[in-house]
């Protein structure tokens, strides 16, 4: 085998924007002038497919909450954003969100079906000066989540009908006045809407509307200023200064606000051409790492922001969030940190607060979690049912929103590029087909199991032989990894972009090793996290799944029900590990991955065939094996693991080897170990 010389084949993007040449012209909406060029160009929703393990988690979404809420919740069932007159805010947009591009994605008849049913009335309602939705709805928040809606309908079915209802509601913010207070909703989120309005820029290109995002971004609350003084720091958490309200300074403190807001700035970058707002965007996540950082990608807030002991919990609604805001903003700067953050979120975090069956979700979620009950947990400001894998523990706004984060992390897989080429922005099995070169469609098969492991074959099918540059992003954890083409093979630094140009055959294949060496991160206390790729991984603790008493109504429907989870083992172990060369201390098991991605052995599942659930009995695909102590004097506080005694700790007992599976697997976990010396 030839090797290629790295110089030629590898470009470094991070903050680089590939120009378009005079000859090219992008197969796909792209910023138009004035606005900045994007770094990468979003894809058609459908465009995308999951494959493999992935396709699986989405079906599992189809045949859990996402593909019968709609059959049993009566915020949905009679929601006014389908002409019943029930719940008219937020619910009814938000399970759209997640419906719609489910439906396109799978391509399932079943869940289309459902979309057209709401999308007959939400189509046929608006009003002759733009308005849209349900009559009793004067709020302009849940129709900013509502154009997201459209947005992809559009993009799915190309009915000129969505794209009209969007035009006539820019025209209404446009020609009535700011409504945007501090205090409520739509005015911290008024931004949102900019989501949408470059969307419609892109191909209406009409000037009102950048001068309707202009009056947005001046008459709504400054998310740019807040990240360069941020307030609510680490001694505001420790000082008991963070305002733990719903009035306006408390909604600058919430954790979802925080998780949809740090993509404002960077949406605003695009207009103002201004690095004041491109760089709030990374100081603002430097501030989230900083003072809120914790494992599986989250910053936390339950539901204020609330520090970095393990014990504090990230709300549901704001990892998906975050999730969305990391494909915009990956989209718009191309910075490689941006996308490994966004595949810590979705391999971690959010599989790790859903049942594996798709049925039951938390409103929080903990690091080291090792009681889930009914209790009172030190919490800013949730309530004590906020830990429960069920049906709508706390407030149901994450049970109507939950339901976008697989789908619309898949339509973000694959992107375009302003030299008619295509980036894989974050990997596992899918296949793309999209439009390069001169407009040649063009298929790409990407066979994996990451993140279960880090070998990826890219196969290109095309009708002839197409000259494209084919990007892959080389995520910043990675250690030296290959690319192996057409006979070549190349080596490849971790934080990279790699650029493939190159006359494409049918049939030709790529293939990316990313080493897959086990590391280790420092955590609260100087405690340590283990990661292999880009999981977390958590220590297996033995389960004992109940239902729990709730508050709310409980429906004898399918999958749906309120587990708690007691531990049947230990959990308070310290580990011994060769800090230097943690690999060396730890073994890796793996197995296959089953039809439920992230169960592991002794999880409760719902089952079709059994009209129950069912006790599942195989392992997760990874398994890594290590030795610890246990550490006696560590144990509950507040009903949740206390925060690990400070590292290393010096003790005596017997060394038992420990098994960790992966943060998604682990229902109950510990996540921030002590380490142990003798
Ligand atoms: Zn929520």
């Amino acid at each position: 085998m030839k090797k290629k010389s790295i110089s030629f084949a590898i470009i470094l993007i991070l903050f680089f924007f590939p120009g378009c040449s005079s000859d090219e012209r992008p197969h796909y909406p792209v910023n138009p002038k004035p606005l900045v060029n994007e770094a990468y160009i979003k894809l058609p929703l459908g465009s995308v497919k999951p494959s493999g393990w992935l396709e699986d988690q989405l079906e599992i979404q189809a045949d859990g909450l996402t593909g019968h809420l709609d059959e049993f919740w009566e915020d949905l069932v009679l929601s006014g954003w389908r002409g019943k007159g029930g719940e008219s805010w937020e619910r009814g947009p938000y399970y759209l969100d997640g419906l719609v591009p489910l439906a396109y994605i799978l391509n399932d008849n079943r869940l289309k079906l459902k979309v057209e049913d709401w999308m007959d009335f939400i189509l046929n309602s608006s009003r002759q000066d733009g308005w849209f939705g349900p009559e009793t709805t004067t709020d302009r928040w849940p129709l900013a989540v509502a154009s997201k809606v459209l947005m992809e309908y559009y993009e799915a079915t190309g009915n000129q009908k969505a794209l009209d209802v969007l035009t006539g509601y820019f025209k209404y913010l446009y020609e009535n006045e700011p409504d945007w207070p501090d205090k409520e909703w739509r005015g911290v989120r008024a931004m949102e809407h900019a989501v949408v309005g470059y969307w419609l820029y892109r191909r209406l290109k009409e000037p009102w509307i950048l001068e309707t995002i202009k009056s947005i971004q001046d008459n709504s609350y400054s998310w740019t200023e807040y990240y360069y003084t941020f307030p609510w720091d680490s001694a505001a958490v420790s000082d008991g200064l963070i305002p733990h309200n719903w009035q306006a300074e408390g909604l600058t403190a919430h954790v979802v606000n925080n998780a949809m807001a740090i993509k404002y700035p960077g949406l605003w970058y695009q207009q103002s051409n201004d690095e004041h707002y491109k760089n709030a965007v990374f100081t603002g996540i430097e501030n989230y790492i900083k003072h809120h950082d914790q494992t599986a990608g989250r910053f936390s807030g339950d539901e204020h922001l609330s520090g970095k002991s393990p014990a504090q919990g990230t709300e549901m609604c704001a990892v998906v969030e975050y999730m969305y805001s990391l494909e915009k903003l990956f989209g718009i700067f191309g910075d490689i940190a941006l996308a490994d953050r966004l595949e810590y979120l979705a391999y971690n975090a959010l599989p790790g607060t859903m049942t594996a069956d798709g049925w039951t979700h938390q409103y929080d979620q903990q690091s080291n979690q090792v009681l889930v009950s009914v209790a009172k947990r030190n919490w800013s400001t949730n309530r004590d049912e906020s830990n429960i894998y069920g049906l709508m523990p706390n407030y149901p706004c994450c049970l109507a929103n939950m339901h976008q984060g697989w789908p619309k992390f898949v339509e973000h897989m694959w992107m375009a590029t302003h030299d008619n080429g295509l980036i894989a922005s974050v990997y596992g099995p899918s296949v793309v087909k999209a439009l390069v070169g001169d407009g040649e469609e063009v298929k790409i098969t990407e066979e994996t199991n990451y993140p279960f492991e880090g070998e990826i074959s890219l196969t290109i099918e095309t009708d002839r032989k197409v000259k494209f540059p084919l990007y892959l992003r080389i995520p910043g954890w990675s250690e030296q990894c290959t690319v192996e083409y057409k006979g070549m093979i190349l080596t490849a630094e971790a934080g990279e972009t790699v650029k493939l140009i190159e006359k494409w055959n049918d049939g030709d294949i790529v293939k990316l090793k990313l080493p897959f060496n086990i590391r280790s991160e420092r955590r609260y206390n100087n405690s340590i996290s283990i990661l292999r790729g880009p999981l977390y991984y958590s220590l297996r603790i033995g389960k004992e799944y109940s239902e729990a008493e709730m508050s709310y109504k409980k429906y004898d429907y399918m999958g749906s029900t309120d587990w708690q989870i007691t531990p049947t083992t230990k959990w308070n172990y310290g580990l011994l590990l060769n800090e230097e060369n943690p690999g060396e201390s730890i073994g890796v098991e793996t197995y296959p991955v089953s039809d439920y991605p992230f169960a592991d052995k002794a999880d409760m599942l719902w089952s079709d065939d059994a009209g129950s659930h069912i006790e599942w009995d195989k392992n997760a695909p990874v398994i890594l094996k290590v030795k610890g102590i246990e550490i006696p004097g560590w144990g509950i506080k507040d009903n949740s693991a206390d925060d690990p005694p400070f590292s290393p700790v010096s003790i005596e007992g017997e060394e038992v080897e420990l098994k960790l599976v992966p943060y998604g697997s682990a229902k109950l976990r510990i996540t921030e170990f002590p380490v142990v010396i003798r």
